[in-house]
């Protein structure tokens, strides 16, 4: 086991990557924390996958761009599992627009989800590991867009690339507590944010042309990458992010 005895927060974790980080990290032996958004059944079918693994978890409904909801899910993690070792910001959204015609209140909830949730997450984490004093792991799902455009998400690519800076930040900040902090930048992975292009083969070929290895990653890949990154092994390991994305990023067409 890589992660016996640790503690796991995963936001977005009803669903996708954040459902197969739950469960990997459970079945490497963490206690996780299952953050969600919407209904109080929608994380089940993680809590389900946990137990199957052998492990422990809880579920936390909690809006990662809410500051007393964030509060409350660090608050509820400790109360249940004693401490924090490690979160994972997998929490993430995206609303396809051309620029000219982006909706303003759709820019904002991107920002929201996905620049101010990570911020809000990893401050109060941090705070929790630094008054525990022994260290711990920040984990950001981000993208290959944070530095691939993408016409139509820009949004989206824009707050992934703040999330490539925030980390870079913050592991200069955060390493004389022992908290490494880095991202993880996923290509295509086979999840419900990418149900358009899932559901349009044309789009779908399009799509597989671009990545060197001819196929969709799947979650359970990405949590891969992540028990890796939150275990002991991956100490002295900060300030970089971890693409794994199929080759996509070094395509370099028919040059
Ligand atoms: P997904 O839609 O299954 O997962 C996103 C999760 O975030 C959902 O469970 C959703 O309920 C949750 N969420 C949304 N708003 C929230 C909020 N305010 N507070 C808490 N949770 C909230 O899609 P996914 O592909 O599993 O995405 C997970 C992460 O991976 C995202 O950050 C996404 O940007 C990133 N990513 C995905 C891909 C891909 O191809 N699937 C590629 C690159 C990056």
């Amino acid at each position: 086991m890589k992660l016996p005895g640790k503690v796991a927060i995963i936001t977005g974790a009803a669903t996708g990557i954040g459902q197969a980080l739950a469960t990997a990290f459970a079945g490497e032996g963490a206690a996780v924390a299952v953050d969600y958004v919407g209904p109080s059944g929608a994380s089940d079918q993680t809590l389900k996958q946990i137990k199957a693994a052998g492990g422990r978890g809880i579920a936390v409904a909690a809006d990662v761009s809410n500051p007393s909801q964030v509060a409350a899910l660090i608050d509820e993690t400790v109360r249940a599992f004693g401490r924090l070792d490690v979160l994972v910001n997998n929490a993430g959204i995206e609303f396809k627009h051309p620029f000219l015609e982006f909706p303003l209140e759709q820019f904002q909830k991107i920002v929201a989800v996905n620049l101010q949730g990570p911020f809000l997450c990893a401050q109060a984490a941090a705070r929790q590991m630094v008054q525990q004093g022994a260290g711990g792991r920040i984990i950001n799902i981000s993208s290959v867009h944070e530095d691939l455009p993408m016409p139509t998400n820009a949004p989206y690519c824009a707050t992934k690339g703040a999330l490539r800076m925030l980390m870079r930040t913050l592991a200069v900040e955060l390493a004389p507590h022992k908290i490494t902090v880095n991202n993880i930048g996923p290509g295509a992975i086979y999840t419900p944010i990418d149900a358009d292009v899932e559901a349009n083969p044309a789009m779908e070929a399009a799509l597989m042309a671009e990545i060197p290895l001819g196929r969709w990653g799947h979650p359970r890949e990405v949590a891969n990458l992540a028990v890796f990154l939150a275990s002991d092994e991956a100490g002295y390991i900060t300030g970089s992010t971890y693409f794994i994305d199929g080759g996509m990023l070094r395509q370099s067409g028919s040059l």
